[in-house]
């Protein structure tokens, strides 16, 4: 249904805004364009209603050229959200809503009504018609704005980040009632933001840029899978991969293979060194063979300093340790619920061969996993 062929944006001035751009999409798709502020997601979005013309390439809708179209009514054709909240401070909830309408010259009663209708779609009672923006809060606000988008029931909506000025809260639950109304209503929606979070709940497929070029396009599903590049990984963020990534789920995927060792038969002085030099106050203790003995700790060493002599003489034997293949969220659970400020991990014959660690582990994706109410039962 829409369509970019080799699509490029040179503005006056020589900034090149969009470079060749290629891209496809389905009647009822939610797309979704991110990218950092300045990557051309606003001018290849303002391309596709003609508020800006491309300097080359050709931009498709239902396989006409929208160079052919007349612009006006081209505009009228496709719906448009714009960053700012833009309501009409001195229009009634209802004017703002039914102007495209009035545009297209509507009948009053039937402006009347379908602006009672789009108001039922997001829970707002009809006497909001005759109310003023500044009365309301700006979550409904942004909810106006939505339906005015709505409103003439075209089948394409821009939105150019809509929810960007919302409070978190606000933000989230809009999201929510908006991906509702999107597949209830078969819209297909171009929607930008600079926010990955909003990205992969939104979108069927995600559009990312740099610098005006198209880095890589693919369900959220895709991308958190295989990042294109380390850009769409830094993008993304690396906590989001470890929560999300459906293919990271055991230990080894996700452990730190170096921890800090000591064989049994060294010397607590060298221990102590080895400590002083990696910062840490607990050394993992492996033999000849790597095969885990346990751990020694600076209050250990501290106690015994007198009599003891090498590593074997203060070690801590049976550590708790986790297999490679132990499930991320299993080992989560017994870290916290064991107290331990890491587990070791080990293979089949008991060789350590890395480490996860409480804080590397748990604060990243304890959250997103199971949220406020399970952290007091663990705990
Ligand atoms: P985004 O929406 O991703 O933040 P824009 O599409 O607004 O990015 O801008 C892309 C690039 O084009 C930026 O470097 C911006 O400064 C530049 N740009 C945007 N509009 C104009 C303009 N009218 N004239 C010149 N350069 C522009
Ligand atoms: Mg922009």
């Amino acid at each position: 249904m829409l369509k970019f062929e080799h699509v490029s944006k040179k503005y006056k001035g020589g900034k090149t805004a969009v470079s060749n751009l290629n891209l496809e999409f389905k009647k009822g798709e939610f797309i979704v364009f991110i990218g950092p502020s300045g990557c051309g997601k606003t001018t290849t979005m303002k391309m596709i209603n003609r508020l800006i013309e491309p300097t080359e390439g050709k931009i498709f809708i239902n396989g006409e050229d929208i160079m052919e179209k007349d612009p006006v009514k081209l505009r009228r054709e496709i719906g448009y959200v714009i960053q700012q909240i833009g309501l009409f401070p001195h229009m009634t909830i209802q004017e703002n809503i039914s102007l495209v309408l009035k545009l297209l010259k509507w009948p009053e009663e039937k402006r009347k009504s379908r602006a009672e209708e789009l108001l039922s779609l997001v829970d707002m009672t009809p006497d909001y018609l005759e109310r003023y923006p500044h009365e309301l809060s700006g979550g409904q606000q942004q909810r106006i704005g939505v339906l005015r988008a709505l409103a003439a029931d075209q089948p394409l909506i821009l939105m150019d980040e809509p929810f960007g000025a919302l409070d978190p809260i606000t933000r989230d639950a809009l999201q929510d009632e908006f991906k509702n109304l999107q597949k209830k209503l078969d819209k297909t929606i171009v929607f930008v933001t600079h926010d990955m979070d909003e990205a992969l709940k939104l979108a069927d497929r995600i559009v990312i840029l740099r610098d005006g070029q198209l880095v890589q396009c693919g369900t959220p599903d895709e991308i958190l899978r295989e990042p294109a590049d380390e850009f769409v990984e830094e993008f993304i963020g690396k906590e989001r991969l470890v929560q999300a990534k459906p293919n990271i789920t055991t230990v080894e995927q996700i452990m730190n293979a170096h921890p800090v060792t000591i064989t049994s038969d060294e010397q607590l002085s060298n221990a102590i060194t080895v400590m002083k030099t990696n910062r840490v106050d607990s050394l993992l203790v492996i033999d000849q063979e790597g095969v885990l003995e346990g751990y020694i700790d600076v209050e250990a060493i501290d106690q015994n300093r007198k009599k003891a002599k090498d590593v074997a003489d203060i070690l801590i034997p049976d550590t708790f340790s986790v297999y490679k293949d132990a499930l991320v969220r299993d080992t989560i659970r017994q870290i916290l619920k064991k107290g331990l400020k890491y587990v070791p991990v080990v293979d089949e014959q008991r060789h350590l061969v890395g480490i996860v660690t409480r804080t590397s582990l748990v604060d990243i994706v304890y959250d997103s996993i199971w949220g406020d109410e399970e952290l007091e039962s663990a705990q």
